[in-house]
């Protein structure tokens, strides 16, 4: 099946130009001006722009966490994805205690195989460290799992020690793998959040103060220190404050192989949203700060300290006590509710994986913060490139797959629940108008997205084994 996008502006991370785009099956066959239609379905994009499908580097579809489990899995999360023009993410593996690292991916392929409605890759993320397993670490990479995340907080479940950072860098350096590390001193954070607790300060904005910028900021130096020591590349993990860039623009000027991704919610909101009576829906760790801290991401976007916007969506109902109604079937699942009035045990995490584009659209193309071509670099090309799936992912080009999204720049939306195809019962943008919105979702020659109108098919989405190697920006 082919179809033909006519009339329509490309957008690329590099240019913006009029040009006809041919899919042929799953792939982008052509890009050129006035290419015949032959026997190819015709969609007419004039007044609309094309871009390449967004990629999402940072995800936790149905992950367990504190109890619960992140509301959204490979299907509802997919169908959400799409809706915002993601077509491919990539989704942390938590290595469970004992567990090897084959096993480990073996678990999430069984919870996202037969759900999967877009593409789709793992990172893996270590908790235990033996010999063992840092001798697999080369073999995961050639199976295509070529990222592995590290925690420098969550004493006493996630958490690695330096020792482990450092062998984990060596090892994926020598395999062409990328360490990637969640940047917060845990040990610090442990000891303010049992003190805060034990003087019951328990509400949520407790959750930002015990865990303050300043403990961001060492981790991420530590981790650019270290990587500077193994020569390694490094990928540090939703930045979210003014003192982690510095860090991480530190280790870049002195020639250190050191990037950085921030998050949708880290350039809008503070620990003044934490104050609100619903403060709890904006608990997720690193938390929101201040509001220089959202112009210093603002920042660290335009000049290329940091390469990447992803979500870490991770959704936790807001009243898990409470029934919603998805795809016409009620659901619930226990969420934040689970804090009972202390921060300490609140889920950490928030939905976002369908707002990314939109929201970064208005609010950051529309408001002149980055240009079109910066938000398709920072929101599809250069994970691509970053994470080994380049240029199959990432841009227009013929031989590319055939991720595309017709976005219509006129397009009104009021985000929230009602309009979200996030299964989750709150949303960060409640009520935030935006202008611009995808209106026709392909993934590889798909058609998934069609206005209102849901096409995918659980399954159909594919697992992508990612090559190692991959650039550092
Ligand atoms: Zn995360």
């Amino acid at each position: 099946m082919k179809t033909l996008i006519r009339n329509g502006t490309l957008v690329t991370a590099s240019d913006t130009y009029p040009a006809d785009l041919l899919i042929d099956g799953e792939k982008i066959a052509l890009v050129g001006t006035d290419l015949p239609a032959g026997d190819a379905r015709v969609i007419d994009a004039k007044g609309k722009f094309v871009l390449p499908g967004g990629i999402d580097a940072h995800t936790h579809l149905d992950l367990p966490f504190g109890g619960t489990v992140a509301s959204d899995d490979f299907y509802t999360g997919h169908k959400a994805a799409a809706f915002g023009g993601t077509t491919c993410h990539i989704d942390f593996v938590i290595q469970g205690k004992g567990e090897t690292l084959h096993q480990a991916v073996e678990n999430w392929h069984k919870k996202s195989d037969r759900k999967a409605a877009v593409d789709y890759g793992f990172h893996l993320a270590i908790t235990d460290l033996n010999d063992k397993v840092l001798d697999e670490i080369p073999s995961m990479g050639r199976e295509g799992v070529t990222s592995l995340k590290l925690f420098m907080a969550y004493k006493g479940s996630l958490q690695v020690d330096d020792t482990t950072l450092f062998k984990a860098l060596v090892k994926s350096a020598d395999a062409g793998m990328l360490v990637m590390v969640h940047a917060e001193n845990g040990d610090a954070i442990d000891v303010l959040v049992k003190d805060a607790v034990s003087k019951g300060r328990l509400t949520p904005e407790w959750h930002a103060l015990t865990r303050p910028d300043w403990a961001e900021a060492e981790a991420t130096m530590r981790a650019v220190s270290l990587a500077g020591v193994a020569g390694a590349p490094l990928y540090v993990v939703h930045v979210t404050c003014a003192k982690a860039v510095d860090q991480i623009a530190y280790g870049r000027a002195r020639g250190l192989k050191v990037m950085g991704e921030t998050c949708t919610q880290y350039f809008f909101f503070s620990v003044d949203d934490l104050r609100r009576p619903d403060g709890a829906k904006w608990v997720c760790s690193p938390p929101v700060r201040s509001h220089a801290d959202n112009e210093a991401l603002w920042a660290a976007v335009k000049n290329d300290t940091l390469q990447t916007v992803a979500t870490d969506h991770c959704p936790f109902f807001f009243d898990g006590t409470r029934e919603m109604m998805y795809e016409g079937k009620p659901v619930k699942f226990a969420g934040k509710e689970l804090g009972g009035g202390n921060f300490s045990k609140i889920p950490n995490g928030v939905p976002g994986i369908e707002d990314r584009m939109p929201i970064l659209w208005t609010h950051g193309v529309g408001k002149g913060r980055m240009s079109m071509n910066r938000l398709v670099e920072l929101c599809c090309t250069n994970p691509a490139k970053i994470f080994g799936l380049y240029p199959r992912k990432g841009t227009l080009a013929a031989g590319a797959d055939a991720d595309v999204v017709i976005w219509d720049p006129n397009l009104r939306r009021k985000m929230g629940v009602q309009t979200s195809h996030q299964r989750t019962d709150y949303n960060l943008y409640e009520g935030w108008d935006v202008t611009g919105m995808p209106e026709k979702v392909f993934v590889r020659g798909r058609l998934l997205v069609d206005g209102e109108t849901w096409h995918g098919e659980p399954g159909s989405g594919a697992w992508l084994k990612r090559s190692t190697n991959g650039a550092v920006l």
